[in-house]
């Protein structure tokens, strides 16, 4: 299959051609479809089968069609693959004009509330530093959210982060959109799938 038979708009198009994206991978071929016709994705995928182009670029185009408030939320478990996360996002995005946030330990709490002030359309967060703006920064919430996404669920929860996670579900719609990505389904993941996905459609690669 081609991109653009998966039904991306010529703008995406045109990013991922720059990219040299010339086809789709498998668990884009797969989730693509299913997300842009506006399902719950559970994606059974490790790093490295283009997992995160599979979820950005749905988020992307319901982006254009519908652009307002803060958009999207990703809670990825490390750092760095928030920083990477970011990355794809925004160049996949350019040609949209997206803003991105991205909201980890480690870095200056001020420059990062300083970064929610400018209206990001995606955040890109780990759950604690995530967790800690939504309980201190004045301004930001995730009241008008549309999607979640949970990028390495299993890692997410063995990091212990499952009860800030549902800390977080708490104070995001109800009606929205939810991606869950694992490498693996671990009783954990089940769980925490069931907590928070509505008749998710499942791929596996
Ligand atoms: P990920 O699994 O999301 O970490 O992606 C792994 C790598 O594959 C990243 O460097 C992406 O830029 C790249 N990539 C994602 N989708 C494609 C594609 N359709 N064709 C070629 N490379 C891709």
């Amino acid at each position: 299959s081609s991109f653009r038979s998966l039904g991306l708009i010529e703008p995406l198009l045109e990013a991922v051609d720059q990219l040299h994206y010339t086809t789709p991978t498998e668990i884009q071929a797969e989730v693509l479809p299913h997300a842009l016709q506006g399902r719950d994705i559970i994606g059974v995928a490790a790093t490295g089968s283009g997992k995160t182009a599979a979820f950005a670029l749905p988020i992307l185009q319901k982006l254009w069609e519908e652009p307002k408030g803060l958009f999207a939320c990703v809670m990825a478990p490390t750092r760095e693959l928030a920083y990477q996360i970011s990355q794809q996002f925004e160049s996949l995005g350019s040609a949209i004009g997206v803003r991105c946030a991205t909201i980890v330990g480690g870095m200056p709490i001020m420059d990062q509330a300083v970064a929610l002030a400018k209206r990001p359309h995606i955040v890109v967060a780990t759950p604690g530093r995530l967790n800690d703006h939504l309980e201190n920064t004045k301004g930001f919430s995730l009241r008008g959210l549309k999607f979640l996404v949970m990028d390495e669920a299993d890692r997410l929860l063995d990091m212990d982060f499952g009860p800030i996670i549902d800390k977080i579900l708490k104070v995001i719609p109800k009606e929205r959109t939810t991606y869950l990505f694992s490498a693996t389904m671990t009783t954990k993941v089940a769980k925490l799938q069931r907590a928070s996905l509505s008749n998710p459609v499942r791929v596996e690669v």
